[in-house]
């Protein structure tokens, strides 16, 4: 973030503000633990604060703290857009194009408070006064952490912050084994549990929390649904809406299913597709040089990082995956070579 930038941000949290946080559509660990902790942070300097998502989100992050605050656009419109329509300032928090927070994108655009991007997603739309924006960084809620310390207000990082942004960094990380897990991520997760994080309360609350459905449909998964394709060294997986309707799914149950994919030795490539109300909604991994954001914004309306990415897809499931496995056979080298 530019020094003059910062200065600017300083004296606009002088005076007492309302303050708008937003974070993108389906939000995940870091996109609920960077808000969270950026919201028990903002309360302490008095501010007027609320976290605002576009729609629903896991059980497994309702733990965090703050949490209860929290407007849902889908179910509280009304109030969302006074909310948005009132702020000073809105923060937006792990996207940054308001195509990621979809109708909530009306609201925002219009609003004649400041904006501010923190974010770590490739490819920025400049529609910010302020930005904080490092691809290089391991989640936003590191980001979120780093703004906090340039402002001077590390004290402020009591246990309800530390919770929230060491969340947001142990799931952006998978659990800090993907390469974007630095020296300094590490140093950050053992600041902000000597600031009074649990480690382990963290990590059991997020991943030791699954319904006994969900773990039949992952067994599912694995068991009848992957398919391996050894010469684009690929793997798939995908689900109809009558497969998620026999094991009840919840938001967030097929969260993770896609990294067994790439768990295969030899595997670089990996997709799953799923069959949501009005759309299939697509997630890509890989590993190496294979870049599953272009991948994505080129075939499938998304984005993301160059080793994680998604979009979405209005073809029927079956065709969406006739036209991903058409789209192979032209990345055949690639997908080979790539280290
Ligand atoms: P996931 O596959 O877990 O939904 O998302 C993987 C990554 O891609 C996340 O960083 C997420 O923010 C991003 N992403 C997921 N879906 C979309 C999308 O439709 N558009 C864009 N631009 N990014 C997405
Ligand atoms: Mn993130």
């Amino acid at each position: 973030m530019k020094s003059t930038q910062l200065k600017d941000l300083e004296s606009f949290l002088k005076t007492k503000r309302n303050i708008v946080i937003v974070t993108h559509w389906t939000p995940d660990g870091d996109a609920m633990g960077s808000s969270l902790g950026l919201y028990n942070f903002l309360i302490q300097l008095k501010h007027r604060v609320t976290v605002i998502t576009p729609n629903d989100y896991p059980q497994f992050l309702f733990w965090l703290p703050g949490n209860k605050k929290v407007l849902v656009f889908s179910e509280k419109t009304g109030q969302v857009k006074k909310a948005v329509a009132k702020a000073d300032l809105i923060f937006c928090l792990d996207f940054n194009s308001l195509k990621r927070i979809d109708k909530l994108g009306d609201e925002v655009a219009v609003s004649k408070a400041k904006k501010m991007i923190i974010d770590h997603h490739l490819q920025p739309d400049g529609f910010a006064d302020f930005m904080l924006h490092d691809v290089g960084s391991s989640s936003t809620a590191q980001l979120v952490y780093e703004l906090i310390c340039a402002l001077n207000l590390k004290k402020l990082i009591n246990k309800a912050v530390a919770n929230c942004l060491y969340t947001g960094i142990m799931t952006d990380t998978g659990s800090f084994r993907f390469p974007s897990t630095s020296a300094k991520t590490l140093r950050i997760a053992a600041d902000l549990v000597e600031a009074g994080a649990s480690n382990s309360e963290a990590y059991n609350n997020v991943y030791d929390n699954n319904s006994g459905d969900r773990v039949k449909l992952l067994g599912y998964c694995l068991g009848e649904k992957l398919k391996i394709f050894p010469e684009y060294k690929t793997a798939m997986i995908s689900l109809s809406a009558e497969e998620l309707t026999r094991y009840n799914y919840q938001k967030g149950d097929t969260e993770g299913v896609i990294n067994y994919g790439l768990s295969i030795r030899g595997i670089r490539f990996a997709a799953f597709f799923a069959d949501r109300d009005d759309m299939i909604k697509v997630s890509f991994r890989s590993k190496g040089s294979f870049d599953v954001n272009k991948f994505a914004r080129m075939h499938f309306e998304g984005g993301g990082h160059a080793n994680a990415a998604g979009g979405m897809s209005k073809l029927t499931l079956d065709q969406t995956i006739d036209k991903f496995l058409a789209l192979l056979p032209a990345y055949t080298k690639q997908l080979n070579s790539a280290k």
